[in-house]
């Protein structure tokens, strides 16, 4: 008889059959299956001769190809594919056996599936995974949640097919229930703002510095060797430094500018307004997306609404350095944000996060990889209980040193008519954080007023009422 497989993998798309690869490829016997088998196939020919593979053609052939207590790794479409693939797996399985979804699910869609396995026996557990296509293959971050028990036994594979930095792996158990997920979603959030920013100062230097896509490229790889040094600011110095091969225009002239969203970022910042938590950087991310779609609505509206045409008005080189700080500050307000949204999310749920892990398992192998990472993991090694990382002298005196970069940048986008909700909005937050006190005094008048609905008082405790229209 065979030798039965330490781990399986059901779904071979690009996902599932990377991460088969990256176990077999660390001596992990893998059986693979995918729903449609002539992907199987197609994967045996393909990578069969790459390490110990079982190709199922069933999924009871691949649960009988498993050792006990089995480690199944679902590598499928999220959504209802997951239940679906659950649903058929629950009956061929036995009690202790371990299912592990690994694709971008929904951390509520994780928590109910986690009941759901528990009713039948089974242990479930919800792992998200970073780095695309070739973080699958070479390392990717893994975020894996659910029963602390059932990770022990995975640890060894996880841990050695994730990204390594100093010499540590970039995966560690989050937390029970769905935290994995939730962990990853905020991840997904962080990338949606970062590229948002990324966006936007590549807006300002077209159309206020009148750089091309190339010069702008230049500018991204010098900029990747400073304090923005990440994966993103690397990749977009290469994307736009790529030419059309049909038309020897740059590629990123040529392409349709009409974001897509999978839908991490909309479930980021919905949670945020679940938890109450000001996301803006995240949020306005998710927006710009959505107006971007708009395409037919903004080709009408750019002959009908009136606005001034952006054009240099100051110096280049000190708009490039100005926009270089303004970039800065901002992703130190969307990381301060998204960090403080895990941190409610873990006091709502229990869940005990540990912020500056998160940090770490960060640094490599997902999108948002970058040096700032671990700025972040040594502010929460040393405040553990921080409430937000802005507080944190290397980040309150980052931002002071940039902040009249950043208001120059967002006042000269204003007078010259360009968009920058993500750059604006964070400088917005930041004023607001900053402020013993705002403006909220005069919303809480106006609710008593026209509902009733009280008060309080800076100067006695209680809750106050005042007929306003009366009492004038
Ligand atoms: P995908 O395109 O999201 O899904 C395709 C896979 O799902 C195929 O194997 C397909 O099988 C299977 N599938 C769909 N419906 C099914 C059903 N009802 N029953 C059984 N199998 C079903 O693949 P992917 O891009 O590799 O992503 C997999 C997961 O990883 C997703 O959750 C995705 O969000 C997540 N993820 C993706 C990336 C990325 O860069 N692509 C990065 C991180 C995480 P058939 O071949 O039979 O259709």
């Amino acid at each position: 008889m065979a030798e039965k497989s330490r781990i399986g993998v059901t779904g071979l798309a690009v996902m599932g059959a990377n991460l088969a690869r990256n176990m077999a490829r660390r001596g992990f016997p893998v059986a693979v299956h995918n729903r449609t088998t002539s992907k199987t196939q197609e994967f045996m020919k393909d990578f069969g001769d790459e390490g110990p593979f079982t190709g199922s053609e069933s999924l009871q052939e691949f649960v009988d190809a498993l050792e006990t207590p089995r480690t199944i790794v679902v590598m499928v479409k999220a959504g209802p594919p997951v239940d679906a693939v659950i649903d058929e797996l629950a009956p061929l399985l036995d009690k202790g056996d371990i299912i592990i979804d690994a694709g971008n699910s929904h951390f509520p869609d994780t928590d109910r599936r986690a009941a759901y396995c528990q009713e039948r026996g089974l242990r479930f557990m919800g792992v998200g995974v970073s780095g695309g296509e070739e973080g699958a293959l070479l390392g990717p971050s893994i975020m894996p949640g659910g029963d602390p028990e059932a990770y022990a036994e995975v640890e060894e594979i996880l841990t050695a097919i994730a990204a390594v930095v100093d010499d540590t792996p970039c995966c560690t158990h989050v937390g029970p229930g769905g935290a994995g997920h939730y962990v990853k979603m905020v991840h997904n959030g962080i990338e949606y703002a970062d590229i948002q920013l990324i966006a936007e100062a590549y807006d300002l230097l077209t159309h206020v510095a009148g750089l091309s896509a190339p010069e702008i490229g230049k500018i991204f790889e010098q900029w990747n060797t400073g304090d923005l040094e990440s994966f993103l600011i690397e990749i977009t110095g290469k994307v736009l430094a790529k030419t059309d091969e049909k038309t020897g225009a740059p590629l990123v002239d040529v392409i349709v500018d009409q974001a897509e969203q999978k839908g991490t970022g909309r479930w980021t910042a919905i949670d945020a307004l679940d938890l109450g938590v000001p996301l803006t950087g995240i949020t306005e991310a998710v927006f710009a997306r959505t107006l971007s779609s708009l395409r037919d609505e903004r080709r009408a509206a750019s002959t009908t609404l009136a606005g001034p045409t952006p054009g240099s008005g100051s110096n280049r080189d000190d708009l490039v350095e100005d926009i270089r700080q303004a970039l800065y500050a901002s992703k130190v307000v969307a990381y301060a944000q998204g960090f403080a949204q895990m941190r409610a999310a873990s006091q709502q749920n229990d869940w005990n996060l540990d912020l500056g892990a998160m940090a770490t398992i960060w640094r490599g192998g997902c999108i948002i990889r970058a040096q700032f990472l671990n700025r972040i993991r040594d502010a929460y090694a040393e405040h553990p209980d921080l409430d937000n990382l802005l507080m944190v002298p290397y980040f309150t005196q980052a931002v002071a040193d940039a902040q009249d970069a950043w208001r120059r940048v967002v006042a000269t986008a204003t007078a010259q008519g360009v968009a920058i909700p993500a750059f604006s909005s964070s400088l917005s937050y930041y004023d607001g954080y900053r402020r013993e006190r705002g403006p909220a005094n005069l919303i809480q008048g106006l609710r008593d007023f026209f509902g009733a609905h009280t008060y309080r008082r800076t100067d006695s405790d209680g809750t106050f009422h005042t007929r306003w229209a009366q009492d004038g």
